[in-house]
């Protein structure tokens, strides 16, 4: 029987070298090699007419060599090689370079099959570097063929036969962890064919049903596993058993505004897992400006005043900065002193902060990931608030809890995850909602616009500055390159600064700028100094200025929806009417339903809904997916119909057997612990 964990050096092909380049891909043993997973497929088995090939596409051409093959000496070291082939609708010129040994490849009059790029010049059509395969052989073509992730270092051909190899070395060995019940009720396909199907499908039929059974173990081992995480969690940690002396209702009924009725439970929820021994692993979701915050402020307050210190993160020295303004200004008159711990604080001052952590004088310590840092050692942490919490990985989570002994754990986040996939992604917490804002909300007027439309947009910012208010610009992320994105942003910045708005105070932030920096400008916004703030997406996540009525997004089709909703988030927090305004460039049928759904509904969660239903791809959360689980091959947002019928099974499990002791589930326990053993993060 094969041994999945041997090293993936025994394989044919892998020497040393080619070891390394795969260790760098992640790939250590025969199961990883087996399980890397094609990235696409390229289609190389239905052959086009030379006539019907269009400039800049792969394709596969039947064609008859006409030609002989021309060397040409370009230079020293660099050979071109040409060829003439046609088939009964036209002609193609196929070029090579440096491959001597095509020389004796063509025989004059015989057919081929050629694979490659065209490129089409007025009625002359050339191809560059094709694959090939002499009549009736096919194998470069005639078949659907996998295209991995790779690095320069291993060249796709390379890696391509690797994996082949490793495939057809486990031929049909592989164990069935998958218990037979499941296999037949879901309609699932076998280990052993799955795996042959998903690295070669004959047809995309085959290549449907093999991903299908790939993604459903790996998501239904993952709902295991964290069901698993979960009880033991319950079971097993002693917490903090918080005073029932120590009421929330003290601060509440001190509070200059009613609680609605969704926060009166959120706390109700918090209060019971506080005073409860148990450890408090609990998932605040909220819309923005729902007031999360303040519940975090009471939920604080009964930690404080029980004897404990608290520890805030957040994902941005502004926020956090923020989130100090709030605390203290809640707090201080029950005497709980706070304190913020951000980069920019200066190393004195960091001394002196630690110092007086360590001794019990600071009772709440706010700040960003400068916290997680080694020398932050608290007296007695006995509550964790991170907020926004799709920008902290689990990793970090668990790093700030292990400052304290068992604390209890609030996560907060505004991004509105509808609640099957809530289920999935936080499975390990139990979740809390806030489902209403505070009333007396002024809805936000939001509009999406072509380019036609861009003077009325700024006269109209005009307009609304001259009557005191301050608008956002926010321009996307272009990529994940910050000198990138400084440089779209400044470019934009000039044209509304110089000319536009050359009569207002305009200002920028951006990724690249220092700290420092971005605060003063942030708070300088804050103080009314400036009337219209332009940045990108990274910075302003959270910033709470009342007196900002608008929110102008460029090339509003780059954003996710959910981004789109957070970023209207800004305005509409004090009392003026607001407008978001979606500037948007794309004829795209699915770009101009995203924003009229952007346009009907304020509502983050029908939102979100609606995003699943429409997208295609994981942008939900943005470009980057921060604190998401990673998947082999498993996507939470194609797969949610697979992953409504995992969740389903998940329950049924939970009731039967949620040990996984019985014979039928003994391969599912496997695979469970394998995943815990293994080096797999969750
Ligand atoms: P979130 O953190 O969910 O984005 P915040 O807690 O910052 O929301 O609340 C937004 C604003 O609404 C704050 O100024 C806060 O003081 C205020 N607020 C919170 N809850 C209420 C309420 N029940 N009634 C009126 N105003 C509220
Ligand atoms: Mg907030």
């Amino acid at each position: 029987m094969m041994n999945l964990e041997n090293d993936v050096k025994y394989i044919k092909g892998v020497g040393p070298n080619r070891v390394q380049s795969l260790n760098k891909l992640g790939i250590f043993t025969l199961k990883d090699l087996i399980t890397y997973y094609p990235r696409d497929y390229e289609d190389r088995s239905k052959p086009k007419k030379i006539i019907e090939c269009q400039d800049g596409e792969d394709v596969l051409i039947e064609a008859i060599v006409v030609s002989r093959i021309v060397e040409l000496k370009i230079r020293k070291n660099m050979a071109m090689y040409k060829l003439t082939v046609r088939d009964e609708t036209g002609v193609c010129n196929i070029t090579w370079f440096n491959q001597p040994y095509l020389k004796k490849q063509f025989i004059y009059g015989e057919k081929y099959s050629f694979f490659g790029k065209v490129h089409k010049k007025g009625s002359k059509l050339e191809m560059n570097s094709p694959v090939f395969d002499s009549k009736n052989t096919n194998k470069h073509t005639g078949k659907i063929v996998p295209i991995y992730p790779t690095t320069f270092s291993l060249p796709q051909n390379t890696l391509r036969q690797i994996i082949d190899n490793g495939v057809t070395q486990i031929a049909n060995e592989l164990e069935e962890n998958l218990p037979q019940y499941i296999l037949e009720k879901y309609n699932l396909l076998n280990i052993n064919e799955s795996i042959k199907k998903i690295h070669k499908p004959q047809n995309f039929e085959e290549f449907k049903l093999a991903r299908r059974r790939l993604v459903f173990e790996e998501l239904l081992i993952m709902q295991l596993s964290l069901l698993n995480l979960k009880s033991n969690w319950k079971k097993e940690q002693k917490g903090i058993k918080y005073s029932s002396e120590i009421k929330m209702s003290d601060v509440i009924n001190d509070l200059p505004f009613k609680l609605t009725k969704a926060q009166l439970k959120v706390l109700e929820e918090i209060d019971a897992d506080m005073e409860n021994e148990k450890s408090m692993n609990r998932l605040l979701q909220g819309d923005v400006g729902s007031g999360k915050t303040v519940v975090s402020i009471i939920a604080a307050y009964k930690a404080v005043k029980s004897g404990y210190q608290v520890a805030i993160m957040a994902p941005t020295s502004i926020l956090a900065t923020q989130h100090l303004e709030s605390f203290s200004k809640m707090l201080e008159k029950y005497n709980i002193k706070c304190e913020l711990l951000i980069s920019s604080v200066t190393k004195k001052n960091k001394e002196e902060i630690l110092q007086k952590l360590q001794n019990g004088e600071i009772d709440i310590l706010i700040g960003t990931h400068a916290i997680l840092e080694e020398n932050v050692v608290f007296k007695n942490l006995g509550l964790v608030v991170t907020d926004e919490q799709h920008r902290f990985g689990v990793r970090q989570r668990s790093k700030i809890v292990a400052k304290g002994n068992n604390p209890d754990v609030l996560v907060m986040t505004a991004t509105p995850i509808p609640r099957t996939l809530a289920l999935i992604l936080y499975g390990d917490l139990d979740i809390s909602i806030i489902d209403e804002l505070p009333p007396n909300r002024k809805e936000i007027e939001t509009y999406s616009v072509t380019k036609g439309m861009e003077e009325r947009v700024n006269n109209f910012v005009r307009k609304q500055v001259k009557e005191g208010r301050q608008a956002y610009i926010v321009c996307p992320l272009v990529e994940e390159n910050e000198e990138i994105n400084a440089k779209s942003v400044l470019e934009l910045s000039e044209k509304y600064k110089n000319e536009i708005f050359n009569d207002l105070s305009v200002e920028y932030v951006h990724g690249k700028m220092r700290p420092k920096e971005k605060d003063e400008i942030m708070q300088k916004f804050k103080d009314g100094e400036i009337d219209i703030l332009i940045s990108t997406t990274v910075i302003e996540v959270g910033v709470n200025v009342p007196n900002a009525s608008i929110m102008i997004v460029e090339n509003a089709e780059r954003f996710g929806l959910a981004q789109l909703h957070q970023l209207r988030g800004r305005v509409g927090r004090g009392e003026y009417q607001s407008y978001c305004i979606l500037k948007y460039n794309s004829n795209s049928e699915i770009a101009r339903k995203r924003m009229k759904i952007m346009q009907d509904t304020t509502d983050g969660f029908i939102i979100a809904e609606k995003d699943l239903e429409l997208r295609g791809s994981g942008e939900f959360f943005g470009t980057k997916q921060h604190g998401l689980p990673e998947f082999k091959i498993a996507n939470l947002f194609e797969d949610m119909d697979i992953l409504k019928e995992v969740q389903g099974l998940t329950l049924e499990i939970e009731r039967e057997d949620a040990k996984l002791e019985k014979e039928e589930n003994a391969g599912l326990k496997k695979l469970v612990d394998e995943k815990f053993s293994g080096r797999i993060e969750m």
